[in-house]
């Protein structure tokens, strides 16, 4: 992993996950600890909010992310002169200090509001509200996703090597707050030697690992259960609601950190990469962190038109080099001309290729239809809500149609009566 620098100055947005601003607790000239509370999750739904950095607070004003425009921000000038130092992250880092056990799922739940985290996926949810969530519906199966939710995202690997300890720590914790009955680790089988690897190093604990076939959209909770645990969702409903916790494989780590010295989330693993990209690779990035100290700082091999923040299927675009990264940014690429995929939309060919490669078995141009004609009370038989957001239908349209655009709109237009 790639140490990135502290910039000049950070913009830490109130908002970093799907759900409403933390309050500002801080005023303009205080100084502040790294990871000192800087917003407080005031309503149901937000999340606190950390320094990344020590350093004094220069102003509040609005800021643009990847996902929301003007969200009330805090602007942090560091006088740390680098940023997380690794080296001493891992000297205090030992696992087997730990309890194995830790049985109370409310203690680990405000654990996690309390260190502001969210559980990694899309949408992005709170960790404490999911887990709360689960216990209230009784789930013994946890599911801990190691495939890539996109195909250009890389990390999960080097947290594996990295954090095995703090891993299955956490998954022991897990499994005993929720009295679980297994926790399966779904991991890409095409590397054979490494399942067989950690089938080996997570012997004698709760984990079974399990080895899928890699085939985007694998990777979504949804599919996730069927293939693991063979559960269809009902529709509408979602994995939790027949028994099982999928959680993204970057949880863990950082649950560890948030029961073993209360550590806030204040910055994330990103994969930074695509062909405009001079020096790709894992860096640790603090939120609030402009696109333009990122590009700035990792280099352009030539022009840039396009910087997509989360992986290229199911990624938002920036619109603004000052915008900043989140807790929601998992990936930047950089895309040059040759490989940014403008659309450029044409009449349906009604070749079916969208229905065909539709993991959730939707009609994608139907549902565009509906869009297109304003009617979107017609959609409700088309089952809206069963779409898992994966991006594969835009992929495949020959006719390069805004189908998942389409589908993601009729699903906030459209109640959800089932
Ligand atoms: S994005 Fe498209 S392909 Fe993916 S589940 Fe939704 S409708 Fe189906
Ligand atoms: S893939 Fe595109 S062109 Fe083919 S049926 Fe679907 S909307 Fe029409």
């Amino acid at each position: 992993m790639l140490d990135f620098p502290s910039p000049a100055v950070l913009w830490v947005p109130m908002i970093q996950h799907d759900g409403p601003a933390g309050c500002m607790v801080v005023d303009v000239g205080r100084e502040v600890e790294r990871g000192e509370l800087i917003g407080e999750a005031a309503e149901a739904g937000s999340l606190n909010v950390h320094a990344p950095l020590t350093g004094r607070i220069a102003g509040i004003g609005h800021v643009d992310t990847a996902r929301a425009f003007d969200v009330p921000a805090i602007q942090l000038e560091p006088t740390e002169s680098k940023g997380v130092d690794e080296g001493a992250r891992e000297t205090r880092v030992s696992s087997s200090t730990l309890p194995d056990e830790l049985k109370d799922i409310e203690l680990l739940a405000d654990l996690a509001d309390g260190a502001g985290l969210t559980d990694f996926g899309l949408p992005t949810v709170g960790l404490g509200d999911k887990l709360r969530r689960a216990a209230s519906k009784g789930v013994r199966d946890i599911i801990i996703n190691t495939i890539p939710a996109e195909p250009t995202l890389l990390v999960t690997k080097l947290l594996l090597a990295k954090y095995l300890d703090d891993i299955i720590k956490a998954t022991q914790w897990l499994y005993s707050a929720l009295d679980a009955r297994r926790v399966w680790l779904a991991m890409d089988r095409s590397d054979a030697r490494q399942v067989t690897g950690y089938r080996s190093a997570t012997s004698g604990t709760p984990i079974r690992v399990v080895g899928l076939s890699n085939k985007y959209p694998q990777g979504s909770p949804t599919l996730l259960t069927k293939v693991v645990l063979g559960r269809e969702i009902p529709y509408g409903q979602s994995p939790i609601d027949v028994g099982v916790l999928v959680l993204e494989l970057e949880v863990l780590p950082a649950l560890v950190s948030a029961v073993r010295r209360n550590e806030p989330m204040v910055d994330r693993i990103v994969t930074v990469g695509g062909p405009a990209a001079k020096r790709p690779g894992n860096y640790r990035i603090c939120v609030g962190t402009r696109y333009a100290d990122i590009l700035g700082y990792v280099g352009l091999s030539h022009s840039v038109v396009r910087i997509i923040d989360g992986g290229l299927m199911k990624g938002a675009s920036v619109k603004s080099l000052d915008a900043v990264v989140t807790k929601q940014t998992s990936s930047i690429m950089l895309l040059d001309q040759d490989t940014d995929r403008i659309p450029n939309p044409g009449p349906c060919i009604h070749c079916g290729w969208c229905q065909e490669d539709c993991p959730a078995g939707l009609d994608p141009m139907a549902l565009l239809d509906v869009v297109e004609r304003g009617c979107p009370s017609e959609a409700k038989s088309l089952f809206p809500h069963a779409c898992i957001e994966c991006g594969l239908c835009s992929y495949v349209c020959p006719a390069e149609l805004p189908l998942t655009e389409a589908v993601v709109e009729i699903k906030q237009k459209v109640s959800l009566d089932v």
